[in-house]
């Protein structure tokens, strides 16, 4: 594994484009059918009302967004959507609660049965559930999960720009978690947040420098959703993101590059350069969590275009088998931190949502 330095990356992203995108197909084409494109569901379970501050989150309790909290899916609902995914060409579905931290009660115990239904259906399966202790992790290994998904967000630097709620240290850690149990690691992050190149590239350098490096590692474009501090923030360009997806790609050689949020702005010229760089997967569904997605079948119309054929489950690590749970809790609290700092732009708009639900009640009334 290549010991990379951060001017090293620099120097790629900065390198004439073309050059760059040549370089990053030709590391894809060593480690990876370039034919192939994974087509992942990402499924929330749990949505909004939750306690984090993320500057980027319309799910964040205190910003106003008019996303509705749901509660966790039912086993059923959850057998339903993987089939449907399954029917569309999904191999992966990853589950995502809007957590802080994963707490050994009956709602975890609730997303072991959902991860076993989603294995028993031949699928890869994710799941994003916040920070998570070595134990939790476990738990969920033994349930069939393959992935686990933890995102650093950006550097570590620009992290406490963001969020208050937690420290990158947290990430570090709960990552840490999932690789002691065998779990695959899949880990990235989000551009367009008012961070610098060398922010992102600090992020790379990060993921790539995790022994091994993460097994995944998504690639998401800002979706400015209002009511949150990032809402005016301006779009990406589809540039800035085939410079990342590239330097991502050889980077991290072996690591699934996912192409996440922020599709519906990209033309598919744009996604086409985004595969030739080394973009090994999608996620399909008009949603991604909240927020919008380009449609299923536009998808598939788009690899008919590109020749491209959906990847199939279990490529690159076989099935985890399920296997008999022996103990439920050992009791262990996992310690999370809680910096002190404070984010002007997330405390503006936490006032702005009370004062907007206080006005809501009022004329409820
Ligand atoms: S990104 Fe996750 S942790 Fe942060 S506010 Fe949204 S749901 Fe909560």
């Amino acid at each position: 594994m290549k010991n990379w330095t951060l001017a090293e990356l620099q120097e790629l992203y900065h390198s004439p484009l073309l050059e760059l995108v040549f370089k990053a197909a030709s590391v894809h084409r060593e480690h990876h059918n370039p034919r192939e494109v994974q087509i992942s569901t990402l499924l929330s379970i749990k949505t909004g009302g939750c306690p984090e501050d993320c500057g980027y989150c319309p799910q964040a309790a205190r910003y106003h967004t008019g996303v509705e909290k749901n509660d966790l899916m039912t086993v059923e609902q959850v057998e339903t959507a993987a089939k449907r995914a399954k029917a569309l060409g999904s191999s992966r579905l990853c589950m995502g609660a809007a957590w802080r931290n994963v707490k050994d009660n009956e709602e975890f115990d609730h997303v072991i049965d959902l991860v076993k239904t989603v294995n028993k259906l031949d699928m890869e399966v994710c799941a994003t559930l916040g920070m998570l202790s070595e134990h939790q992790a476990k738990r969920l290994a033994d349930a069939g999960l393959y992935a686990y998904n933890h995102n650093l967000d950006t550097s570590e630097e620009y992290y406490k720009e963001i969020i208050s709620t937690r420290g990158y240290e947290d990430r570090l850690k709960t990552l840490d978690n999932v690789r002691k149990v065998d779990l695959t690691v899949c880990s990235g992050g989000i551009i367009g947040m008012g961070e610098n190149v060398d922010d992102r590239l600090k992020m790379l350098l990060t993921l790539s420098r995790l022994d091994p490096q993460p097994d995944s590692v998504p690639i998401n474009a800002l979706v400015a959703v209002d009511g949150t501090p990032m809402e005016n923030q301006e779009p990406v360009s589809i540039w800035e993101m085939i410079r990342m997806v590239a330097v991502t790609r050889i980077a991290m050689p072996s690591s699934v590059v996912r192409l996440s949020a922020g599709r519906t702005n990209m033309s598919v010229e744009g996604q086409a350069l985004c595969f030739m760089a080394g973009a090994g997967s999608i996620f399909a569904g008009a949603k991604l969590l909240t927020t919008p997605n380009p449609d299923v079948f536009q998808d598939l119309e788009m690899f008919d275009l590109l020749g491209l054929t959906p990847t199939e489950p279990f490529a690159k690590h076989e099935q985890p088998k399920i296997k008999e749970e022996t103990q439920v809790s050992n009791g262990e609290v996992e310690k999370w931190s809680r910096p002190g700092h404070k984010i002007e732009a997330n405390i503006a708009y936490t006032k702005k949502g009370q004062e907007l639900r206080r006005q809501e009640k009022v004329e409820e009334k």
